[in-house]
């Protein structure tokens, strides 16, 4: 039993020109989960956090925050009502400073003071961002670098992240400290749509897990029973 659902994907199609990128997926990630979405290269994973954080248009199908269809709404629109993506390749702003980056984070939030108290939270999740704040963010490490990603999706206050492959390309080392705030994250209230690449990892942190293979979902269950599933094992984690 997975609780109250509170993002859900039902049926989504999506195209880029005449390819078709996702093919009637469906995925429920419900109320204080880490769900994670797995798959190999060009599955469909980033597709599909894009098409929840409306930067790829759905034909079929719908998407619903909380019940409600979020489907027709601009990205803007969707990160206001909580729902914040984090996409892989960081994206951070050159030529501007770590608390530049993350105060052009918080465009949704109006609240001065609260903007503020954001900005407080997010140093204290992340006190090398606080250390560097004045430094031009493209001096950052790669790690740091997805720590600013990170941060600045913070700064919205979401109820729901969309996180891509957030320990692509880090140091072992940084892999286990990003894998620990996003648990942290989760248990301060945060349900978490993560994607990976590395399942093992992925599987370690999430409660339940899809598998995407060619745009369409495959396989989905708790994530201790896949991680203990000799099939998933052999075509999933053989590798990893
Ligand atoms: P990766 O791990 O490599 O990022 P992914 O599972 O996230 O892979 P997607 O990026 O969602 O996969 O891509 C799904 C399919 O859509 C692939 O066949 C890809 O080539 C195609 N695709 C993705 N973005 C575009 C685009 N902007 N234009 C055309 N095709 C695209």
């Amino acid at each position: 039993s997975r609780g109250e659902v509170r993002l859900s994907i039902t049926d989504v199609d999506a195209f880029y020109g005449r390819i078709q990128a996702l093919r009637g997926v469906s995925l429920d990630v419900c109320r204080g989960e880490i769900v994670t979405l797995l798959g190999s290269n060009g599955a469909g994973k980033s597709t599909t956090l894009k098409t929840i954080s409306g930067l790829v248009r759905t034909s079929r199908g719908d998407i619903q925050l909380e019940g409600q269809s979020i489907k027709r709404l601009a990205a803007h629109q969707i990160a206001r009502r909580g729902v914040v993506h984090v996409p892989e390749g960081r994206r951070i702003l050159r030529g501007l400073s770590v608390r530049e980056n993350l105060e052009l984070g918080a465009f949704t939030v109006r609240d001065g003071a609260l903007r503020g108290r954001r900005l407080a939270e997010v140093y204290a999740l992340f006190p090398i961002l606080h250390e560097r704040r004045h430094q031009d963010a493209s001096l950052l490490s790669g790690g740091q670098q997805q720590m600013l990603a990170m941060g600045r999706a913070l700064m919205h206050g979401p109820s729901v992240m969309l996180l891509d492959e957030p320990s692509m390309g880090l140091a072992p080392k940084l892999v286990t400290e990003i894998m620990r705030i996003i648990r942290r994250l989760n248990e301060a209230g945060t349900t978490i749509l993560l994607v990976e690449q590395n399942a093992r990892l992925a599987l370690r942190l999430a409660h339940y897990a899809y598998v995407i293979e060619n745009g369409a979902i495959r396989l989905q269950g708790e994530a201790a029973r896949l991680r203990e599933d000799a099939s998933v094992v052999k075509a999933y984690l053989g590798l990893a």
